[in-house]
């Protein structure tokens, strides 16, 4: 055979597997996730040797193995001696805030060493790594809790980004103080005056079609409660006058009373000033009000700031290297030189107040939710969430209740609750694989095999 035939022949053959691979891929559309012991986020009892079958990104069927149809054709993603949880939710976040020292002003000003743009400029060019770090950590979708307007940008790019968690936003956060360092070019901070111009700040982020509005909520000694309840409640009314749902940053109890009353949806941190009452109870629970726990900042701020780092194993493997380089320019700062100085975090009580409202809230029937408050100093956006369950678990949570917080319950917060967040017929394929039993011990969820977004793997 001469040269000329042998490459027609091999072209032929070449040809013709083209063609038989793309017919194979074709009928092979559908995955099957098989073996694993299933925990589908709802909190209802694992199944063992479970299957879950996969088409076009959603799941067709789910159940006990010898109970689902699984196609002759399907590609098997083998998982046995495996556990599958849905993919994980942080339900707080800040993109907008790269976790390193020089991110918050208003906690340490930094300025003169990196100016408030260059971090901004440095933090959307890692954007997407940024991204695929929480894919990495088992973290399919996020809730960016408040920022600048370039966080419906930051939501757009992530949308078209196929190494990307779901994301969801609220744009800048209306305020009760403004601290003196925001930005004055797309400020991520806002403070009405007025109750009408409260509303008028709701009204400009609407355009941009904001998932939720996020209130931040602080009271200063010398603050008039009053006026405060006015201008929030102002704000509120005009979210849900439009539909859109209300996140709120109030820490203290009084606050986080207030916001409740005037119809807040969700809280985004813990009280922690004191123990909740019963009245607190019986109003987030009859309301329905989503409380995120949001305990792993305030370490993430002790940490870097008393120079005591101590990453966790998934932290040190996943955490933006960058990032953490960063906190130990801190110590060749003459603190001296930072305006207003470090501040000193004080070590924790025994036991936090917010570790015992979590349990009786938890115990009231309160829907918790998982979320850490990613992109403050310290706090690492994708394996912090790790930290974060291991704290509501030393708080007294059961892992099949943390499991929930943070997959369904966070769902809810997303607004994506018929979509994702649960292992159930029709919802997305977004899961993770685990090489070991994350009821057993909920760091078990750092033990990540594979992880699935709309039925495909992030390899
Ligand atoms: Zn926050």
């Amino acid at each position: 055979m001469n040269t000329w035939k042998i490459s027609f022949v091999l072209t032929c053959l070449l040809l013709t597997s083209a063609v038989f691979l793309a017919a194979q891929q074709q009928a092979s559309g559908v995955v099957v996730v098989q073996g694993a012991t299933l925990i589908n986020g709802t909190g209802s009892s694992s199944i063992r040797n479970s299957a879950i079958v996969i088409e076009g990104g959603r799941i067709r069927d789910i159940g006990p193995r010898n109970e689902v149809r699984v196609p002759g054709n399907a590609q098997v993603v083998d998982a046995r001696g495996k556990w599958v949880i849905p993919g994980l939710i942080d339900a707080h976040v800040h993109f907008s805030q790269s976790g390193g020292i020089y991110t918050r002003p208003d906690v340490v000003d930094l300025r003169k060493w990196r100016s408030y743009e260059k971090e901004m400029e440095w933090i959307k060019q890692r954007l997407s790594y940024t991204f695929e770090r929480y894919l990495f950590s088992g973290i399919t979708g996020v809730v960016d809790c408040g920022g600048p307007m370039w966080n419906f940008e930051m939501r757009d790019i992530a949308s078209h980004t196929k190494k990307a968690p779901r994301v969801v936003v609220a744009g800048p956060l209306i305020a009760t103080i403004l601290p003196p360092t925001t930005s004055a070019n797309d400020p991520d901070i806002v403070k009405p005056d007025s109750p009408a111009q409260a509303r008028d700040l709701v009204r400009r982020q609407l355009d941009r079609k904001p998932d939720l509005i996020k209130l931040w909520w602080v009271r200063r000694q010398g603050d008039n409660l009053n006026e405060q309840v006015q201008i929030m409640s102002a704000a509120i009314d005009e979210s849900k006058s439009h539909n859109v749902r209300v996140a709120v940053h109030a820490t203290e109890l009084d606050t986080a009373k207030a916001a409740v009353r005037a119809g807040a949806d969700i809280l985004v941190h813990s009280v922690s000033d004191r123990l909740v009452d019963t009245e607190f109870i019986n109003l987030v629970k009859n309301r329905d009000v989503l409380y995120i726990t949001t305990l792993a900042v305030e370490d993430g701020y002790r940490m870097v700031l008393d120079r005591q780092v101590a990453l966790t194993d998934i932290e040190q493997k996943l955490g933006d290297p960058e990032v953490i380089a960063t906190w130990s320019e801190l110590a060749k700062i003459p603190p001296g030189e930072i305006p207003g100085g470090i501040p000193h975090i004080p070590a924790p009580p025994k036991r936090p107040a917010a570790y015992d409202n979590l349990m009786l809230l938890e115990s009231a029937g309160v829907r918790i939710v998982a979320g850490t408050d990613a992109g403050n100093i310290g706090t690492l956006h994708g394996p912090s969430l790790h930290h974060e369950m291991e704290l509501m678990a030393a708080a007294g949570l059961r892992p099949m209740d943390i499991i929930v917080s943070a997959t369904k319950n966070a769902a809810a917060v997303m607004g994506l609750q018929n979509d994702t967040g649960t292992l159930q017929k029709s919802k997305f394929a977004d899961l993770v694989i685990l090489d070991a039993d994350p009821l057993a011990d909920i760091k078990n969820t750092r033990r990540i095999f594979k992880v699935m977004k709309a039925g495909e793997l992030l390899q």
